[in-house]
């Protein structure tokens, strides 16, 4: 039996599985009677169940990760460095297994799966490094005699709250350096896909992590308030819409916690009249909808001097017409939404762009699909024409809905998206290295590309946005990430010899 078909149990009395809880190295349904609809969403067909946590479930949980904690902390860093090695050779042998259980929950094409596995991948791949990464440092005769030296240590057990967009990558920004730097984890992804998880729990045990060091906890709102109140919860690493990420970097720092809590965005993609508008439309249609736009770095305001708008979307309509939309499995280009009642609320916006005087240039609604007709159909959408008010404009659709609002000049443009509210990612495509370094400089966006459209960092930088798009000061992985699930010490120390005798009560100086 493989891991995938092990993530699920069948329900007692019901036709659907239920996939449940990973604690302690085993499933369990847990308490609750609660559940989850889980869909697939390119037949509209609920497939599964998930079981939605009591507070007791949740207690359970962190319970077992509290007890597992101080064993895997003491654990040497040469012994933590296999348990990584072997994680990361077994998920790199099996990742079309994760990749397909992602499309049948999410809806992604399988291309795009597999490469959401691979960019976890590198940050398992950071954390086979976590020797070094976890080195302090020493200095000898900070003071006659007198070294100083600093470590770090594991906090303890850590709770990561995660998305449905990206159900294996996005966890994988932070359980691989949290648990190598010594901590217990708690996730608690989204009940919309929630089998990756479990899939990733059981590949940890085959890798030969112990028992209760990485847990999934599967839920709601209820599972969310238990790991930010809980006291055994030493910190909180949140990815999600904008008001869920205020609320949980609001209560889980009234609790005391440290938070890192990622929130949504509105990524703007400028296009200056000397760029190669071939390859910007090749770029804006690739991060315009690429998994469907429910990516946090997709593009969804295209920025365009006047002068150069007609022939760019000229360019951007002609590749759009060769676009699959259909069921991942299929090899289409692109998937369905990943619920009915979210490719409601992207028909919705669409409405309201066409009622707000936008020029709808390509319709997706009813479109032409590769897949059953009960799936969560959108196809790619255009529009033109539309202003900073328009709700298409200041609403995160997290659908394939690309925006054309057309500026002046590359002052016009730069405004535009330092007044946004969010500030996660951002582009611009020029052949000016005069005014692309103006942009790296002057923009107020935490991740930029330069002629990339998606530019999300390796896995040895950070990832992270400004503004509405994080709450906390830091990002996810690379060192940024070290230094979150660990805190500091600074060790003083001297071998008594007679001349550091005497009473002296004044404050300690160094010489
Ligand atoms: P969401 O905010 O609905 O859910 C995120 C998590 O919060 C889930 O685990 C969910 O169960 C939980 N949650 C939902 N409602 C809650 C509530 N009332 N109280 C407590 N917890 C709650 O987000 P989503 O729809 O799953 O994901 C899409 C959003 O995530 C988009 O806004 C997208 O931009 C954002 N996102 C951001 C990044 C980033 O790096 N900034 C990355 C991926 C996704």
């Amino acid at each position: 039996m493989t891991a995938t078909q092990e993530a699920v149990a069948p329900a007692a009395g019901q036709d659907l599985p239920v996939v449940g809880h990973w604690v302690d190295g085993v499933r369990s349904a847990g308490t609750s009677s609660r559940t989850a609809d889980v869909f697939d969403p390119a037949t509209g067909q609920v497939t599964k169940r998930v079981a939605l946590a009591s507070r007791e479930d949740s207690d359970a949980v962190i319970a077992a990760a509290a007890r597992a904690w101080p064993a895997w902390r003491d654990m040497s860093l040469a012994r933590r460095t296999q348990v990584l090695f072997a994680f990361r050779e077994l998920l790199n042998a099996r990742k079309p297994e994760l990749a397909a259980l992602i499309t049948s929950e999410h809806g992604k094409v399988l291309e795009d799966a597999l490469g959401e596995v691979s960019r976890g991948q590198e940050i398992v791949e950071l954390a086979c490094g976590l020797s070094h990464l976890l080195k302090g440092s020493t200095s000898e005769n900070a003071s006659t005699n007198v070294d100083v030296s600093s470590l770090r240590q594991p906090l303890g057990v850590v709770g990561i709250i995660s998305p449905f967009n990206f159900p294996a990558m996005v966890p994988m920004w932070f359980f691989p350096v949290a648990i190598a730097a010594g901590n217990a984890v708690v996730l608690k992804p989204s009940e919309k896909d929630p089998s990756a998880a479990i899939w990733m729990g059981e590949l940890w045990k085959e890798a030969g992590l112990p028992d209760g060091i990485f847990n999934v906890l599967q839920g709601d709102k209820s599972a969310v308030d238990a790991l930010l109140e809980s006291p055994k919860v030493k910190a909180i690493s949140f990815v999600g819409s904008t008001p869920i990420a205020r609320y949980v970097y609001e209560n889980a720092t009234r609790h005391g916690k440290r938070v890192q809590a990622l929130g949504g965005a509105k990524n703007h993609m400028v296009v200056l009249p000397d760029a190669d508008l071939d390859l910007a439309a090749d770029a804006a249609v690739n991060g315009g909808f690429g998994s469907a736009g429910e990516r946090c770095m997709a593009i969804s305001a295209l920025v365009v001097i006047d002068s150069i708008a007609d022939e760019l979307i000229g360019k951007i309509t002609e590749r759009m017409s060769g676009l699959r939309t259909g069921d991942g499995r299929r090899g289409c280009d692109m998937g369905p939404l990943v619920t009915g009642a979210h490719r409601d609320k992207v028909t919705g916006y669409i409405q309201e762009g066409v009622d707000a005087g936008a020029e709808l240039v390509v319709d997706g609604r009813g479109g032409q699909v590769d897949g059953a007709p009960e799936g969560f159909w959108v196809s790619p959408t255009l529009f033109d024409k539309v202003t900073p008010e328009m709700s298409v404009y200041t609403q995160e659709i997290f659908g394939p809905v690309l925006s054309v609002l057309r500026v002046g000049t590359f002052d016009d443009a730069l405004d535009m998206i330092n007044s946004n509210p969010y500030g996660n990612g951002t582009a611009i495509f020029t052949n000016d290295g005069g005014a692309a370094r103006r942009f790296q400089h002057e923009v107020e966006v935490g991740m930029i590309g330069i002629n990339v459209p998606v530019p999300v960092p390796v896995g040895y930088y950070s990832f992270g946005g400004w503004k509405n798009s994080l709450f906390g000061d830091t990002h996810a992985h690379g060192t940024e990430g070290f230094h979150f699930y660990t805190r500091g010490k600074v060790i003083t120390t001297r071998w008594l010899d007679p001349s550091h005798g005497g009473i002296n009560l004044g404050f300690p100086q160094n010489d």
